[in-house]
């Protein structure tokens, strides 16, 4: 099939039409359980009811207003935002990069207005993912990723997580600041350890240093709490958002808090779109529903049940499953086979949509708002798939 698309992607060959829930249905009407959400993006599923009101609200008012201007929503969802967690002001993009890109700024600002201005590059780690920008990508380190498009943009000291005596090794005259997901995801679904994440923190106020969290993939309750540092106690200096804020509407979120925003003065940083009156309703909207205490302690419990099926499911393929890990609603299974074949055999057997990442993890990401049925279903159609992978028909009939 030819495309006018740039051939970046390879796309699956189904050709979805609606959603709801955690369901995505195609021109001919078949339906898929998507345990993908859309790279974690869809938090809340398709169509839902809030979300969906909020946009066609905001849709007959104002779609656009340039940031010379008040912006009402976006002044809300700061304040929501920054209540929430460690931080004092937000700025508003349209992506996970771009949110990263102004993370990397203000830290580099940052030591710039406290009269280190040869503090500028900073500390990230094997298996990272921030983007695919020239600054992100170089943040990552991924050689995959950086091939063939000149000089890597400089200043990231790659460093193996959870080895503290390397990171202090690699802090130098030079370093700003330390970058770190709580959770890996496209790295495979590493949570990072409570004590690694302390060490940085200790490592950072010892040194002057500031700490961005990326939780572009983990926030927003994807682990059972608003942001997954807040269960390892361990707060940032500076933490980005994307991916589930909007709910499938493109925002991205830079938070911090007032000292690290030091720096940052009118002309500093910008963006055209980012923030703008649709995109933060939808995000408010998403935010109502995902902060309360009785939806991320059922985010929780069924992250709890998702992980018992799954391991109920390994126990009867144990040549197959090699490993289970995550937390929360963000889990990976590690196959003996690529993980693509896996996601493939999903799609193809179990009509269950899943997302390979690095590490032969196969991400296990549903809608926040599954139900203990789906969990269900998906525990079933994952028994079938891997049955049918290894060739085993007399568990296919179940
Ligand atoms: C997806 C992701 C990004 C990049 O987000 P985009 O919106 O694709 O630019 C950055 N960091 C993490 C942890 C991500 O998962």
């Amino acid at each position: 099939m030819t495309s006018a698309l740039l051939p970046i992607f390879q796309p699956a060959p189904m050709l979805f039409e609606h959603g709801d829930g955690a369901w995505l249905t195609t021109i001919e009407g078949d339906r898929y359980l998507d345990f993908g959400a859309g790279i974690a993006v869809n938090a809340l599923g398709y169509s839902h009811p809030h979300v969906v009101a909020a946009l066609e609200r905001q849709g007959r008012k104002l779609w656009h207003l340039s940031n010379v201007y008040r912006i009402a929503g976006a002044e809300r969802l700061a304040e929501r935002l920054t209540e929430a967690c460690f931080a004092d002001v937000a700025f508003f993009a349209n992506s996970g990069a771009e949110a990263n890109e102004c993370a990397i700024k203000i830290a580099r600002r940052n030591q710039h207005a406290c009269g280190k201005p040869e503090r500028w590059r900073i500390i990230t780690f094997a298996g990272a993912f921030h983007g695919r920008t020239l600054a992100t990508m170089a943040a990552g380190g991924n050689r995959k990723y950086l091939d063939g498009f000149g000089p890597a943009v400089d200043g990231f000291d790659l460093c193996p997580l959870e080895d503290i005596a390397a990171v202090r090794n690699a802090v130098g005259a030079q370093t700003a600041a330390i970058m770190i997901e709580p959770v890996q995801g496209e790295g495979g679904i590493r949570q990072v350890s409570f004590q690694f994440l302390r060490q940085l923190r200790e490592l950072c106020d010892e040194q002057g240093l500031l700490l961005i969290f990326d939780e572009i993939q983990c926030g927003l309750g994807r682990t059972g709490y608003l942001f997954a540092h807040q269960e390892a106690e361990v707060a940032p200096d500076i933490m980005t958002l994307a991916k589930g804020l909007g709910g499938g509407f493109p925002i991205g979120a830079c938070l911090a808090t007032r000292h690290a925003g030091e720096g940052m003065t009118p002309g500093s940083h910008g963006s055209t779109f980012g923030g703008n009156p649709l995109a933060v309703a939808v995000a408010n909207a998403v935010l109502d529903i995902v902060q309360s205490d009785e939806f991320l302690a059922e985010v929780r419990r069924k992250g709890d049940l998702m992980r018992a099926e799954l391991a109920a499911v390994a126990s009867r393929f144990p040549n197959m499953v090699v490993e289970i890990r995550g937390c929360g609603m963000m889990l990976g299974i590690k196959c003996a086979l690529p993980a693509p074949q896996i996601a493939e055999a999903l799609r193809v057997h179990g009509k269950v949509l899943t997302i390979p990442a690095s590490d032969d993890i196969t991400r296990i990401l549903p809608p926040l708002i599954v139900t203990d049925g789906e969990i269900r279903q998906f525990a079933q159609r994952l028994q079938l798939a891997l049955g049918a992978v290894v060739g085993n028909a007399a568990l296919k009939a179940g």
